[in-house]
């Protein structure tokens, strides 16, 4: 029996973090926790009630009526997040939330309150959690930490497909832009910028299938546990 660990999985957008994440939760019995969809949550009220993010004390006030929680699906066996009660897990994949995350989760009163949240979710340990900040700030002390990466054109192309299937008016050129956009502001902010965590193993999954991506992650796991 392997004994319960936090693994981190922080990288660049649309690497496949969530769909090693949810592998690894599956396979070991664990959590999973989108830290990303806390801020697209988090986004996605801003959005809807006209939150001036320029305005910290309106981004206070915004905050203090956010409630996330995440609660199972039980048809896909993964958790969903709910903004105050409403199951928002597909409506904040949209390019719309995805054009203003980025300058929202670079806000410190709004990374103070995700992280809070986060920290708490891993009290109990055997939880995976992606995201960008997760083994550098989130969880310094995770037993295993995976800085994940792929080729740019690799990652546009995954995106491009998700996106398409639920809007086909949606363009490469316009997904590129994202992630570029996305990478940059993450990557170059003053509070907790994406790093690799100075003990994080690199994968880069750019040519791996899903399989060997989740058998050499269960061999570290193992390297890990045992
Ligand atoms: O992981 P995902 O692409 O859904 O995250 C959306 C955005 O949320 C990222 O581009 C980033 O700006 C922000 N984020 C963050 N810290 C995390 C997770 C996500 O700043 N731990």
């Amino acid at each position: 029996m392997l004994k319960n660990i936090i693994i981190s999985i922080d990288g660049w957008s649309s690497c496949g973090k969530s769909t090693l994440a949810k592998q690894m939760a599956r396979a070991l019995g664990y959590v999973y926790i989108d830290s990303g969809a806390m801020y697209r949550a988090i986004t996605l009220y801003f959005i809807r009630h006209q939150v001036n993010i320029n305005d910290l004390s309106a981004v206070e006030q915004a905050l203090n009526k956010v409630e996330l929680s995440f609660s199972p699906n039980h048809k896909s066996g993964h958790s969903e997040i709910y903004l105050n009660g409403e199951n928002v897990e597909y409506v904040i994949r949209d390019l719309v939330i995805a054009e203003k995350v980025s300058e929202v989760a670079a806000i410190g009163i709004v990374r103070s309150f995700a992280v809070a949240q986060q920290q708490a979710m891993g009290k109990q340990k055997g939880i995976v959690m992606d995201g960008r900040d997760i083994g550098t700030v989130v969880f310094p002390d995770a037993e295993l930490k995976i800085f994940m990466t792929a080729d740019m054109d690799i990652r546009v192309q995954r995106r491009y497909q998700e996106l398409y299937e639920k809007n086909p008016n949606i363009t490469i050129e316009e997904v590129r832009k994202n992630l570029a956009h996305r990478d940059h502001i993450d990557s170059t902010r003053e509070i907790s910028p994406l790093r690799q965590a100075a003990d994080a193993l690199v994968l880069d999954n750019s040519h791996l299938t899903m399989q060997e991506q989740l058998q050499i992650a269960l061999n570290w796991v193992k390297e890990r546990c045992l």
